[in-house]
């Protein structure tokens, strides 16, 4: 996987036919053709022309084998935001399950960035997104990995502030969701931003320690090789892997800078067909060199929470020289490699994999308690906060929480007390709606407010959710009840 410099629709279709057979190219280049005209007279700040952006974006999916549809969708990603044509058109033309899929990555966009509260809005956009489509993080993914790529364009404040978010916010994701070619893709590219002196240092011990090591590790190979192949195990292949320079860079900090004590720079992968050719294959190895105690790792019966498999083995091998292993299947190296993606993404046969069953329920949980044990200081957050609570747009793009279920009306008086209490009418996704309807996560919701109206409605006790809603609504109960009596019993002049 790497990105295009001058990606063009033709490389990107060749691409797709290697992998889907079935693949409509012409409608996709329509697509393209499409998004192409919507773009017509902009450009990114790097002064290339816009629709460069989304086709290289699709390019990083196609690398990945991903389902036309997705490619289709990511070609007009950016299309509704930054052009007069709108959803409807792009529904019209391309049906609605590409609409939704722009429409997810279009709500992303809505999101303002206030401060410290970055992370938390990050988080809830996310959840928004993953909510309703995990196809959508994947098309934003591929948007952003090709944004850090173009980073050098913006000014160092605002390329420092998306390197940061995608290092912190985007990458953990993208690994909790086991996409590990995305994650470190998102790392690399974000660390020379946000930690340069950082990056410059390990990309020159990086060099170091790896420089002169060619040979040695095309010798270990062909021993191994020779002798996995001797054992009757049909080896499908088997290559040495650099250790990506953020994640070296991690584990430097974790060995104390310690750069010997980090053994796995380059890692040797042998992939075979099946489970047992894996722990054969261990067996071989093990009998060849000495394994280092402690260092074997069984992912295979114990995968990890992202559903990574693999057998993980270090020895002392010839010279005494300390290498890792990695072994796995082909099955386990797609997953390992696209994690979630893989379910939308093709195999080496052009068949569509198979859908496996995707915990979401599950992994959001995880993701969930992980950022939010970052960000513990923010108590009035409750863990199970997302079983229960929906998140919301207003129209200039700030994320409002409220419970499950609630109306128009909760959402009004969570802006501001007058709003809610000359709240006249709402428009939900530039739809008019009533007052009473439930709204649902990622929905844009405007409140029309009617300003000679000075009292609340008191039937909205029957479906508002929120405390301060109900609150406000009985107060001014009281008060209309007050002044009634008041009128009643005080006398006149
Ligand atoms: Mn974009």
């Amino acid at each position: 996987m790497h990105i295009e410099t001058s990606p063009t629709i033709n490389s990107l279709l060749k691409k797709i036919s290697t992998y889907d057979q079935a693949a409509d190219l012409d409608i996709i280049r329509l697509t393209y053709d499409f998004a192409k005209q919507a773009h017509e007279g902009q450009f990114r700040k790097s002064g290339e022309p816009y629709i460069i952006h989304p086709l290289a974006a699709a390019h990083i999916l196609a690398d990945m084998r991903i389902d036309p549809v997705i490619i289709m969708a990511t070609l007009l990603h950016d299309v509704p935001e930054d052009t007069s044509v709108t959803l409807d058109d792009i529904a019209k033309n391309f049906g609605d399950e590409i609409a939704s899929l722009v429409s997810g990555i279009t709500k992303l966009g809505k999101l303002k960035y206030r401060g410290v509260e970055r992370y938390l809005e990050n988080l809830r956009k996310m959840f928004v997104a993953m909510a309703e489509d995990i196809r959508v993080m994947i098309i934003k993914f591929a948007d952003r990995i090709h944004n850090l790529s173009t980073l050098s364009s913006l000014p160092p404040q605002k390329a420092y502030r998306i390197a940061l978010e995608s290092l912190e916010i985007y990458a953990p994701i993208a690994g909790r969701l086991g996409m590990d070619q995305m994650k470190s893709m998102l790392e690399d590219l974000s660390f020379a931003y946000v930690f340069p002196k950082e990056y410059q240092r390990t990309i020159a011990l990086h060099k170091e320690k790896i420089a002169g090591k060619e040979q040695y590790f095309h010798e270990i190979q062909d021993i191994a090789t020779k002798d996995i192949e001797s054992a009757g195990i049909p080896l499908i292949s088997l290559s040495g892997r650099n250790k990506k320079l953020y994640s070296f860079y991690q584990k430097l900090i974790r060995k104390n800078n310690e750069v010997n004590k980090v053994y796995d720079l380059i890692a040797i992968r042998a992939i075979v067909p099946t489970v047992a050719d894996c722990y054969a294959t261990l067996g071989v190895l093990h009998k060849l060199w000495k394994p280092l105690s402690g260092r074997f790792k069984d992912y295979i019966s114990q995968p990890k929470p992202n559903g990574y498999q693999s057998l993980h083995t270090t020895v002392f091998a010839k010279d005494n020289q300390i290498v890792e292993f990695q072994i796995r299947t082909e099955d386990m190296e797609e997953e390992a490699s696209f994690g979630v993606a893989a379910h939308w993404h093709y195999d080496e046969h052009g068949a569509k994999a198979p859908k496996r069953e995707v915990q979401w329920a599950k992994e959001l949980a995880e993701i969930q308690k992980e950022m939010l044990h970052k960000l513990s200081d923010l108590e009035e957050i409750k863990v199970n906060f997302l079983q229960t609570r929906i998140f919301v747009f207003t129209p200039a793009g700030d994320v409002i929480d409220l419970p499950e279920n609630a109306s128009p009306v909760d959402f009004a008086y969570h802006i501001h007390t007058d709003i809610g209490n000359k709240c006249s009418g709402a428009i939900v996704n530039e739809k008019m709606v009533r007052l009473d309807t439930s709204l649902k996560n990622g929905d844009v919701v405007e409140i029309l407010t009617d300003k000679n109206r000075k009292t609340p409605n008191e039937d909205w006790l029957k479906f508002v959710k929120t405390h301060s809603a109900k609150t406000h609504i009985r107060n001014h109960q009281k008060k209309t009840k007050m002044a009634a009596w008041l009128k009643a019993v005080l006398p006149k002049k």
